[in-house]
């Protein structure tokens, strides 16, 4: 990747190496009803309800990335459903202007509940993440006897057309690798997509190891097993890559973080709950929006602070690197 040498204050959102940022994962906030064990630690300490950006922060917030050229949004957490105001939050994002898309990550268990109201508001698509199909599995995981109530999220997605719904499943080496044919299988036969995605180091109890990331060769060979596969990867900035059976029955993605980095491509940045832009997942410092909008800061400012922190985004992660720094968020906290 080639820098550029100045940052632009006009024209396109883009960092020192001219990629354009088109992708926004905002965190509504660090709350979970579940504990994922890659995810957050059990007794995990939450932000005070008056750190967390209001419902009107986030609308300000997410209309000034737009107007620097932010078109996709994905609602994330901890656990987006969370929110009380989320269906709010989902319809006014929906409208501001220059915004295409309203996604959301979502571990499933109140879209029962939400999934119609959230498709009225606007809500364009869920990924909805799932490790295991085993209950006891389930329970070592998520620390929570909610296998369940997943798949009834699952089929609640479904049924008010969330599409696409993806499924997002972390696999781990020797914990729930055996089950990729498992979810393989199950996939081609409902209307959903899968997503593997490798474990990263971003766990609050220290368990990341390298051997205990499944990789991207790994998983299409377990799927070669089942019918054989190409690959169909069309956008190199969406984070995964693509295969489909040709058979014709199905599709599935595996986001290779670990293997195989695609920051070359990367389009995305974070904001956290309580208002901190991240630049990349694996940043160790952040910039602070909430100060400037609670602040009565312009709009010019806003646009500022967001264009210098996206200016000062790094090449890329260094997880593959000895100088690799172990961020002190955990995943719950970032906004996933
Ligand atoms: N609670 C929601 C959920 O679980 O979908 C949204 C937030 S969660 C942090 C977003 C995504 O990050 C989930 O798909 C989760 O599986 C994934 N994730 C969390 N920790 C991870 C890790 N250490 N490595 C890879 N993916 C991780
Ligand atoms: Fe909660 Fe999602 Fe993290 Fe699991 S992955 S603990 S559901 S935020």
């Amino acid at each position: 990747m080639s820098m550029v040498a100045t940052m632009p204050t006009t024209g396109p959102l883009v960092d020192q190496y001219n990629r354009a940022v088109k992708k926004l994962r905002v965190s509504l906030t660090d709350r979970c009803n579940f504990r994922c064990v890659y995810c957050m630690p059990e007794d995990a300490e939450f932000m005070a309800r008056d750190e967390l950006l209001t419902a009107d922060e986030i609308v300000r917030a997410v209309t000034a990335f737009a107007r620097l050229g932010v078109e996709k949004i994905r609602l994330t957490g901890g656990e987006p459903l969370m929110r009380p105001e989320v269906v709010e939050i989902t319809r006014r994002i929906k409208e501001v202007p220059g915004v295409r898309s309203v996604s959301m990550t979502t571990n499933g268990f109140m879209l029962p509940h939400r999934a119609a109201e959230l498709k009225e508001a606007g809500l364009d698509g869920v990924n909805i993440s799932l490790d295991t199909l085993r209950r006891d599995r389930f329970i070592q995981l998520a620390r929570r006897d909610y296998l369940d109530h997943v798949l009834k999220g699952i089929s609640a997605a479904i049924e008010f057309d969330l599409q696409p719904v993806k499924i997002n499943t972390v696999v781990m080496r020797g914990v729930n690798d055996q089950e990729v044919r498992d979810f393989l299988t199950w996939s081609r036969e409902h209307p959903v997509v899968v997503r593997f995605i490798e474990f990263m180091p971003l766990d609050a109890d220290n368990i990341w190891e390298r051997k205990l990331v499944y990789n991207l060769s790994e998983i299409v060979e377990a799927a070669n097993q089942i019918a054989p596969v190409e690959e169909i990867t069309q956008d190199k900035a969406a984070p995964a890559r693509t295969f489909r059976f040709l058979d014709g029955q199905g599709e599935f993605g595996v986001i290779a973080s670990v293997s195989e980095p695609f920051c070359e491509w990367c389009d995305r940045v974070r904001i956290t709950a309580e208002g901190k832009i991240r630049n990349c997942l694996f940043a160790t410092d952040e910039t602070d929006l909430r100060e400037l909008i609670r602040g009565g800061a312009p709009d010019v400012d806003l646009d500022l602070r967001i264009r210098e922190s996206v200016w000062a985004k790094w090449a890329g992660h260094l997880i593959n690197q000895p100088n690799f720094v172990k961020p002190e968020r955990t995943m719950h906290r970032i906004g996933g």
